[in-house]
């Protein structure tokens, strides 16, 4: 089984600039403060990093795709009803087809991005809420802790030199309305995501509220979110933060398209 850190780009792309799609799919908002929401998702593929528990697989640890236009794209988002666009991946910030998308899609429709945090796009990209999802320690692989059949090669070093940078989530509080959305496999995680908490505080320029910080149990199915819910949503009461379902999971599993 592949590991691939990048995504091959077509020597040449028919109709514009072009991304490589994973998924293009209208569905709810399963996360965060805008749970619930209809919308559009297009997930790219391709990550700068290689969680054990990335719930979209095909787009980091075998990245799947087809070459779309960016204009392609734009006519499928045209072609759906919700006035809410999802930008996701994959880290769809690694693509700078993606900005020009966002660019295309901003007078038309409220548009979230949902990133690592990793990445600053450029000043001029309409964002109407980055969804920053830090990664924690407990995100990095090892040869023990991988996706089934996967190799973690080099990954545990590169995953963890990569997954979080303070001034980067700092840039992206302070531009855009936001949350911090964090991956919580169990209780040993919480002290990590106070003190980054702390560190992008220190580094904004604009408050951090505690409602703004959302706890998110780990878990790509309904058995494995059924172990990890109780115990967030137990801690985001604790530490005052806020808790965030997976609604997408807990209605419809782990289809795909959803
Ligand atoms: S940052 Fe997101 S897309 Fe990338 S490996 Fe982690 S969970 Fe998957």
């Amino acid at each position: 089984m592949p590991v691939t850190s990048d995504v091959d780009r077509p020597e040449t792309a028919p109709d514009g600039p072009a991304l490589p799609v994973n998924e293009l799919f209208a569905s709810l908002q399963g996360e965060g403060k805008l749970a619930g929401v209809p919308s559009t998702f297009v997930r790219t593929s391709g990550c700068n990093l290689r969680c054990w528990f990335c719930d979209s697989y095909h787009t980091s640890w075998e990245p799947t795709h087809a070459w779309l236009s960016v204009a392609g794209v734009v006519s499928e988002v045209h072609a759906r009803d919700p006035s809410h666009v999802v930008l996701t991946g994959g880290e769809p910030t690694i693509h700078d087809e993606s900005f020009e998308l966002l660019r295309r899609l901003g007078d038309e429709y409220h548009l979230t991005v949902e990133t690592n945090g990793t990445v600053v796009p450029p000043a001029d990209v309409p964002i109407d809420l980055a969804s920053v999802s830090p990664k924690l320690a407990s995100s990095t692989p090892t040869p023990e802790r991988a996706p089934d059949g996967a190799d973690a090669g080099d990954w545990a070093e590169r995953h963890e030199a990569a997954r979080v940078g303070v001034d980067a989530l700092a840039t992206l509080v302070d531009r855009y309305d936001s949350q911090l959305k964090f991956v919580v496999t169990g209780r040993d995680d919480v002290a990590e995501v106070v003190d980054l908490v702390e560190r992008v505080r220190a580094a904004a320029s604009v408050p951090v509220p505690d409602t703004g910080v959302l706890l998110m149990p780990e878990g790509r199915t309904r058995e494995q979110l059924a172990g990890t819910r109780t115990t967030v949503a137990e801690l985001a009461a604790e530490y005052g933060f806020r808790y965030t379902p997976r609604i997408h999971v807990d209605l419809w599993n782990d289809a795909p398209e959803t």
